[in-house]
């Protein structure tokens, strides 16, 4: 069975992976597609991503929660509905928007 060679050394047959820079930072990573980030920057690019789509999540899940009260009539079903919706909004808001950001987010020259 052949395995892909992951250990980092350089083989007498030069099959180990080759060290690709990262497209931000220039640190160098085994088996990294070419223009791609580093497992730091892209760790960091999501959590700043996570930041954003929170506040977006947030305002979308407050924006529904007011609508709901003003339009649904008091009965606890309907208010049941409206939490789970909201609840649902927010999660879907929140992940959509932060892997748009993550995607878009323009690299930072260091
Ligand atoms: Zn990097």
């Amino acid at each position: 069975m052949l395995r892909h060679n992951n250990s980092g050394i350089r083989s007498p047959l030069g099959l180990a992976p080759e060290e690709v820079p990262c497209v931000q930072c220039d640190r160098r990573e085994a088996g990294l597609a070419w223009g791609d980030f580093c497992a730091i920057c892209r760790e960091d690019r999501r959590r700043k991503a996570d930041r954003t789509a929170q506040r977006y999540a947030i305002g979308a899940g407050l924006a529904l929660g007011a609508w709901l009260i003003w339009r649904t009539p008091p009965a606890l079903p309907q208010r049941i509905f409206g939490a789970v919706s909201v609840v649902l909004v927010y999660i879907i808001v929140r992940r959509t928007v932060s892997r748009l950001v993550q995607e878009y987010l323009p690299k930072e020259v260091r």
